[in-house]
């Protein structure tokens, strides 16, 4: 068939198989080109390693690392008329590409959130690879099922207390307005904390020192996303940042049950991914934000991020923030760039939004999530939604 892209407001429900699999290959060219991380941890796992940060992780740790790694993602598989998630197709490409330098990945897919999948991880662990010495969560999903009650929990990015009036972005129609978003209620505050807080964070990780597959000296990471006080009333202040901060607390419990540097949580910078795509207000402030990175010379997407972390975040000296967290998200809030976000960020409408944002590269980087738009790939020709190029 041939597979064009279908975009429903902020997700597109096809992915192209030969789009993602040399989107996945210009990920490792890049870090090959920075040559090797010699002292990167090399029995790696990485929860929500199918696309985004996870994905950039996995191709680091692996390209760069030398490490081997299990991964775990939810995925929907590709049929004869379907297309599967972009993120399988990234998994079948990231293991075609791990095979030519003889490493032996193994990928789960399924929900991690549930035990079920723990147990499958921690079988797999023992038989391949004996210990972790690295667990990178790095998961965003909608949704929750407490394993202990069966309740599904369901996030709900709004803010906190009061309503909130902001300017977002239609990325498909181009214009910019103002909304107003109401306040979550308590149930639904606490909704979010138990999906994207760090509840199957701390799970996992006692789940794996009780099964004693941690080596000595394991380490795990956890991605948040702070931002600038433009984002704030909807993201760190809102419901997202009370469960972000809930990682802070279990990062503690952690490093309280495996030591002083077992767990990290880890700042990173605004990226455009599924996850982040469904944010409001982060497209508008992304579009802006990418301009201004990009005139800066500063600009980096999830490779570049997890690369630069991976290279000079991970020694024991690495300079921590008042909440014990590494932070990557530097050049993002440097005064330079925040300056000039924040002067652009009023002057923003629809008639001036071609000079002072890049909402053309925001959708170009969205395609690119489902394997569109990417140089030396043949869209017109016909393929078989079920196979990944090698
Ligand atoms: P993403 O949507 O690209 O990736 C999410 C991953 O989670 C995918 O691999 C997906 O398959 C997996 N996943 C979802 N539900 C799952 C389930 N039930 N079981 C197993 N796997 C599941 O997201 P992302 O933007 O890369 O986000 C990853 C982390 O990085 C999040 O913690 C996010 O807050 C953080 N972060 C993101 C940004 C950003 O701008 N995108 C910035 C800073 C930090």
């Amino acid at each position: 068939m041939i597979i064009e892209p279908r975009v429903r407001g902020f997700i597109c429900t096809t992915a192209h198989p030969a789009g993602c699999a040399a989107n996945v290959r210009e990920q490792i060219a890049y870090v090959l080109r920075n040559g090797p991380i010699p002292d990167c941890p090399k029995r790696v796992a990485v929860l929500g390693c199918s696309t985004g940060y996870g994905l950039a992780s996995r191709i680091v740790a692996t390209f760069a690392g030398g490490a081997e790694t299990i991964g775990v993602s939810f995925e929907r598989e590709p049929t004869e008329k379907r297309t599967s998630t972009a993120g399988w197709y990234n998994n079948r490409a990231f293991e075609i590409e791990a095979k030519k330098i003889r490493r032996s990945p193994v990928t789960l897919e399924g929900d991690a959130f549930s035990d079920e999948m723990k147990a499958k991880f921690i079988e797999s662990v023992r038989e391949k690879f004996g210990q972790l010495d690295l667990l990178v969560y790095s998961m965003a999903a909608p949704t929750r099922t407490d394993p202990d009650t069966g309740q599904v929990y369901r996030s709900a990015i709004k803010p906190l207390g009061a309503p909130v009036a902001i300017k977002t972005l239609d990325t498909e129609t181009g214009e910019v307005f103002e909304t107003t978003i109401s306040p979550a209620s308590e149930e639904e505050a606490a909704a979010t904390v138990a999906v994207m807080g760090g509840e199957d964070w701390k799970r996992w990780i006692d789940q794996l020192a009780d099964a004693g597959v941690l080596a000595p000296g394991f380490r795990t990471l956890n991605y948040t996303y702070i931002g600038s006080e433009l984002t704030w009333p909807i993201y760190w202040k809102g419901t997202l940042g009370r469960a972000k901060v809930d990682l802070d607390r279990k990062a503690e419990a952690i490093r309280e049950r495996l030591g002083p540097d077992a767990a990290r949580v880890v700042a990173l910078k605004a990226v455009v991914t599924q996850a982040s795509s469904a944010i409001p207000v982060v497209p508008l402030y992304g579009t802006v934000l990418f301009k201004v990175m990009k005139q800066l010379g500063l600009h980096e997407g999830c490779i570049e991020q997890i690369d630069r972390l991976f290279r000079t975040r991970l020694g024991k000296d690495a300079a921590l923030d008042e909440a014990q967290r590494l932070r990557v998200d530097d050049w993002e809030l440097s005064p330079e760039v925040q300056t000039e976000v924040s002067r652009r960020w009023p002057l923003l409408s629809t008639e001036t939004l071609g000079e002072l944002a890049d909402l053309p590269e925001y959708r170009s980087q969205f395609l690119r999530l489902f394997g569109f738009g990417i140089d030396g790939v043949d869209y017109a020709q016909d393929v078989d939604p079920r196979v990944v190029p090698g």
